[in-house]
Parts: structure tokens; C-alpha cells; sequence
């Protein structure tokens, strides 16, 4: 098994379904943080197959919300002084506020910079949102 130094005090993104890890790492840490990250892809599970995690050195709000929409089963783990401190859950968020736009071009969320649309969960298997304004129903992708 490939060897990679545990992180002292971090985030650790485990179980992913192989080829998440990537998708997670673009929408969840390019650009936003400038840690050091660790993106293992293909590690062997008993559990999955084949699984991605993602060690990321030093603490920051995870957004558990992307998370949620791109797998419900990841796991998040906090670690501190080289031990599990604690485990974050992640849930597909039943609200969401700035991730999606709606998809109908004549809501009123298009044309006024004020009012930001809030989704309301519609389907979790599809992860589609019901808008607030005209209740369109916008996925997220
Ligand atoms: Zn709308």
C-alpha cells in the first residue's frame, strides 16, 4: 500500500467513490485554500473497491454543503494532534443559498442583484431545487 505521512492537525475526506476525489478537490479546495493537500485516488477499500481521500494539513470550515451535494456518504474527519477529533456529518442540504442559479431566465433573481433565490430541496435522488421566487426547479450539477 502506497505511504503517505498522516497529517497532524487537518481534514481528512474519506470515502469517496473513486473519482470524487477530483471533483471534491475542484470544488472544494482549488483556489480556496493554500494548504498543503494530499489527493490519494484509488486506494484499495474493503468496503468500496477502490476509494479517493483527500488530507488536507491545517483547519478550515469545510464546506459541508458542496460535499453533501456531490456525495452524501464522504466522511469528514478533524483531526487534531494527530488524533480523530471529531466527525462531521454530511447531509444533502435541504436549503441552498448562492450554489445554484435558477434555471428559469425570467426569475426575478436574474434581473436584481438583491434578491438571492432560496432552494428548497425537491428531489434527493436528483438533486433537483425547488426556487423560491417562481418555483422553477433547478438541479445542481
Ligand atoms: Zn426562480
Amino acid at each position: 500500500m502506497l505511504e503517505v505521512n498522516g497529517i497532524a492537525n487537518g481534514i481528512v475526506l474519506d470515502h469517496m467513490k473513486a473519482g470524487l476525489g477530483l471533483v471534491v478537490f475542484n470544488k472544494l479546495v482549488d483556489g480556496k485554500i493554500d494548504h498543503p493537500v494530499v489527493l490519494l485516488m484509488n486506494v484499495s477499500s474493503q468496503a468500496m473497491g477502490k476509494k479517493d481521500i483527500i488530507k488536507i494539513e491545517n483547519t478550515f470550515d469545510v464546506d459541508l454543503n458542496i460535499l453533501g451535494l456531490i456525495d452524501e456518504n464522504i466522511t469528514v474527519n478533524i483531526i487534531k494532534d494527530g488524533k480523530l477529533f471529531e466527525k462531521q456529518e454530511v447531509v444533502i442540504p435541504k436549503k441552498l443559498k448562492g450554489y445554484i442559479k435558477c434555471k428559469n431566465p425570467r426569475c426575478i433573481s436574474h434581473f436584481d442583484n438583491y434578491v438571492e433565490p432560496e432552494f428548497t430541496l425537491y428531489s434527493k435522488d436528483s438533486l433537483e431545487y425547488l426556487c423560491s421566487f417562481c418555483d422553477e426547479i433547478t438541479k445542481y450539477e
